[in-house]
């Protein structure tokens, strides 16, 4: 849940979600569906689906128990070498460091190395300055230390037990790497088919946006200069949306229908879907809302 979100938004969730899934028995049982639902707002569904197919190989496959070699933590869906670190770390004390944005930019700032090129010279630098038998509890400190102390901006050097030793201390210098990267603001259409009296939209699963792969949304595409479509799609407001690191500046279109296009589904408006529908589209839903609201003569 933590992928590209912050711990203020994760918490309520995850408590709902241990609260209703209680264990990997649990969750590899559940219906996606139930799983989706519970993830409803948090984004990224693509780890809600994960988490489930990680469950039912980890019974299958590992009797119920993560395995203690990297190279098979590595195979399950949705762990990369980062998560494979920390789960190594945390559950199995192995001495393992996570080299998240914070971590990164701890070690870059007090040696005054990139990490990217001298990760080994950091690893034999952790193994030689903070040798522990608390792995688990050394690899918590150091995210924790980069997320509170050394932090991105006005980092508290005041109260920092390395200073001594900090290179960035010692020479006053500015190192940002670890800063969270920020995507430049991309344009999009969307372009929502409407019911006329019934107050529905009809969505299709989307195939271009790679965050929502697989989700219902309406037709969404990334504004370039060859795709300026107009066909009777009326145009009704612009807003910003951003997701994570992704800036969204969104127009969007709408055209009254009767029968709708192949390989859509006509959804309520107004009313709760049984089925999963992510934020990003709820948001669309409120703003079309409006279209009917208004009257518009049709
Ligand atoms: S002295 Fe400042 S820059 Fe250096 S590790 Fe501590 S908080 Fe980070």
């Amino acid at each position: 849940m933590l992928q590209q979100t912050q711990v203020k938004t994760v918490i309520p969730y995850f408590k709902n979600f241990v609260k209703k899934i209680p264990n990997l028995k649990v969750l590899s049982n559940s219906k996606n569906k139930k799983i989706l639902k519970l993830w409803e707002g948090l984004g990224y569904y693509r780890r809600a689906k994960n988490l489930q197919i990680t469950a039912k190989i980890l019974i299958k496959k590992h009797n119920g128990i993560l395995p203690k070699k990297f190279e098979e933590i590595k195979k399950l869906p949705g762990i990369g070498e980062y998560t494979a670190n920390v789960l190594l770390a945390l559950i199995y004390n192995q001495p393992r460091i996570p080299f998240d944005g914070n971590v990164k930019r701890v070690f870059s700032r007090l040696f005054n190395t990139k990490l990217e090129k001298n990760e080994n010279r950091i690893k034999s630098i952790v193994n030689e300055k903070f040798y522990t038998n608390r792995n688990g509890d050394l690899a918590e400190a150091l995210m924790e230390f980069g997320a509170i102390i050394c932090k991105p901006n006005n980092p508290k050097c005041n109260i920092c037990n390395l200073k001594k030793s900090c290179y960035f201390f010692k020479n006053k210098i500015t190192v940002l790497i670890g800063n969270k990267r920020q995507e430049k603001e991309k344009k999009y259409n969307i372009y929502c088919y409407l019911k006329k009296k019934k107050r529905e939209i009809a969505l299709t699963k989307n195939k271009n946006l790679s965050f929502l792969r697989n989700f219902n949304i309406p037709e969404t595409k990334i504004v370039t200069a060859n795709n300026k479509k107009k066909n009777g799609w009326i145009y009704f407001c612009n807003y910003k949306n951003n997701i994570s690191n992704i800036k969204m500046n969104i127009n969007l279109f709408y055209k009254f229908i009767k029968n709708k296009p192949k390989n859509y589904k006509w959804y309520p408006i107004n009313k709760r879907s049984n089925e999963f529908i992510p934020s990003f589209t709820k948001k669309i839903f409120k703003k079309i809302a409006k279209v009917y609201s208004q009257e518009i003569s049709v």
